[in-house]
């Protein structure tokens, strides 16, 4: 009998290992390391909202909720949507509680495709994107945001990749690794590419709270896109959550019975726990929230300078917690100058080409680290660069 090389699916097989996740091994038994690499709060989760995760316990709520999470939850969700991008979502059948907004996506994309339609992911972008349509079924269409339009992808390269297998278009915004955000003008020429072609957007709206210099707008609060709209955002960023695995996804009724089906197959419901944490989150840590989205304001205004003075020049980001520098002028790919100026400085960066083939000559900085160990990164940088 002849003997199986591989027992694994082929698209998984010929999946590559995320960008990020290789360059951290290299750190692994390293000393005295500045990781501007990672991308959570260095913030620990407010206290209030980790003693209602202690409270739950305390009560003895150890079992499942509901599999689109606790109702409670759901409405204070529904209530945060209307009160702060005023888009009004039925609490009942419009919102899943997910692990994380990692879950909502990958349950919104196995739930809209069939083989072979194609999504249009906007690169550079959240290293899960494309794997996921993979995963899904469905083709991945990269389209790249430009350096020179500071990174924000233009309406028409969206409406020259639409095909008739186009199903939707990924968007996030305030992006990461770009960190830069569009505005209500770009995401209406935006949202008129899919009213034309019938098109859903699959908003990921998780920086929104991290947002410093304008108002946020949410996709689904454009005009007539609520119901094109698939919108996903959660707790892991603004609340520094990220290790509780909880997150949300708003959508219209038929969507989210589709993602429903798959969420309580795959999942059952999200961690009980973590969900009375994320209640108290909604309803007490707006305080907690804007200290932090201060702190990350310093922090991204003095690395952004730091970055344009030591010759790496940096586009200004108007949200999350990323600057996106270009390397060019050094000569180096960005995988060379990252593992160099790992091993000559010891500070981690990420290649701009984990973040798609569009991210190279750039690299992803994090700013969501103290000011005084974001202060040594940039002499340590400042003194690389300098060598070169
Ligand atoms: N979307 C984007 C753009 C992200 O940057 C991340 C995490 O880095 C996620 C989603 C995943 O978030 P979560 O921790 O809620 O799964």
């Amino acid at each position: 009998m002849a003997i199986k090389t591989s027992y694994l699916a082929n698209h998984v097989r010929t999946l590559k290992p995320s960008g990020i996740r290789k360059f951290f091994d290299a750190t692994a038994g390293m000393k005295d390391v500045i990781s501007l690499g990672v991308g959570e709060p260095d913030f620990v989760t407010p206290w209030n909202v980790r003693e209602a995760a202690i409270l739950s316990l305390e009560d003895g709520y150890t079992s499942y909720t509901a599999n689109a999470g606790m109702l409670e939850l759901r409405e204070a969700i529904a209530k945060y949507v209307d009160d702060y991008y005023c888009v009004s979502y039925d609490p009942e059948h419009e919102i899943t509680v997910t692990v994380g907004a990692s879950e909502a996506i990958d349950i919104a994309l196995r739930a809209i495709l069939d083989p072979g339609d194609e999504v249009l992911v906007v690169e550079p972008c959240f290293v899960s994107y494309a794997p996921l349509v993979t995963l899904a079924g469905g083709v991945p269409v990269i389209v790249e945001s430009k350096k020179e339009n500071d990174f924000k992808v233009q309406s028409e390269q969206l409406e020259a990749a639409v095909t008739d297998r186009t199903k939707a278009i990924m968007i996030c915004s305030p992006n990461n690794p770009t960190g830069s955000m569009l505005s209500k003008r770009e995401m209406e020429q935006i949202a008129n590419v899919a009213k034309r072609h019938d098109l859903l957007i699959l908003s990921d709206e998780i920086y929104a709270e991290l947002v410093y210099d304008d108002l946020y707008t949410s996709f689904a609060a454009i005009d007539g896109m609520k119901d094109q709209t698939i919108l996903v955002s959660g707790f892991s960023k603004d609340l520094a959550m990220t290790g509780w695995r909880l997150g949300y996804v708003c959508a219209p009724r038929e969507i989210t019975q589709g993602m429903l089906k798959i969420h309580q197959y795959a999942i059952m419901c999200a961690s009980t726990m973590a969900q009375h944490a994320g209640l108290e989150g909604l309803r007490h840590g707006r305080t907690d929230m804007a200290e932090m989205r201060k702190s990350y304001r310093q922090r991204r205004n003095y690395i952004v300078q730091s970055l344009n003075e030591m010759g790496l020049p940096c586009y200004k980001p108007e949200g999350a917690f990323y600057t996106f520098p270009s390397i060019e002028a050094t000569g180096m790919n960005s995988e060379t100058f990252a593992t160099r100026l790992l091993q000559e400085e010891r500070v981690v960066v990420v290649p701009g080409n984990a973040f798609g083939d569009s991210g190279e000559g750039h690299v992803r900085c994090s700013y969501a680290t103290s000011m005084s160990q974001l202060q040594e990164a940039m002499k340590r940088m400042r003194r690389f660069v300098e060598k070169l």
